[in-house]
């Protein structure tokens, strides 16, 4: 994409989207990532294909920036720092989807929420679903939360991390100055309007966010 600014895209099964982007970026020998895929076999291994053509293996990763807290954005960022001990940074404001992936009751209120919408119909096909098998538990918290507008210093090259609520309570998107270059996460998508996130504990009214 740039100087030092790679795009790889991942697999989405199941998506109306084809891939999900991510991106790594090359900062004194290591990699700083910006989101990291959904953690499925397949993902992992093409991600690590794409950083080895950098000369990196997943150690080389000194952090993730994760736009928000959506599997195929988040996931992978945890699979990894539970093998590698990779740092991962994500915005505070995604902390109640966390805890309420962790909570049973919080997927109950979930689907309490499609009966209060009137989206009965929506309901019956989720019920219908074949499910994949649970997967091992990813929604850990990160080592590090981001709480609004933050500056973000990498050893070649400075980022700001600006919130953009809407898609999740807590999206970000990442901006580099000096290379004029801005990571939107889900904010900015290239055919369609970002969707506003079903979330568990929404926020007031997040299409106005
Ligand atoms: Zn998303």
């Amino acid at each position: 994409m740039a100087d030092g600014v790679f795009r790889i895209p991942l697999p989405l099964p199941n998506d109306g989207l084809r891939a999900v982007n991510v991106y790594a970026i090359v900062d004194d020998g290591g990699l700083t990532m910006i989101d990291s895929g959904w953690a499925l076999a397949e993902s992992q291994e093409l991600l690590g294909r794409a950083i080895a053509a950098l000369d990196c293996g997943f150690p080389d990763i000194r952090r993730f920036l994760v736009t928000h807290v959506h599997r195929d954005h988040y996931t992978q960022a945890i699979a990894i720092r539970q093998t590698y001990g990779n740092q991962v940074a994500l915005s505070i404001d995604e902390r109640t989807s966390i805890d309420n992936a962790n909570d049973r009751q919080g997927f109950r209120r979930h689907l309490n929420q499609l009966v209060r919408c009137d989206a009965g119909p929506v309901l019956e096909m989720f019920r219908k679903m074949d499910r994949p098998p649970p997967e091992p538990n990813l929604w850990e918290y990160p080592d590090e939360w981001i709480d609004g507008r933050t500056d973000i210093k990498l050893a070649e090259r400075a980022l700001v991390a600006i919130p953009t609520p809407g898609h999740t309570r807590g999206h970000l998107i990442f901006r580099d100055d000096s290379n004029v270059l801005t990571f939107t996460g889900d904010h900015v998508l290239p055919h369609i309007t970002p969707s506003i996130g079903f979330e568990a504990a929404p926020s007031d009214m997040p299409l106005a966010d």
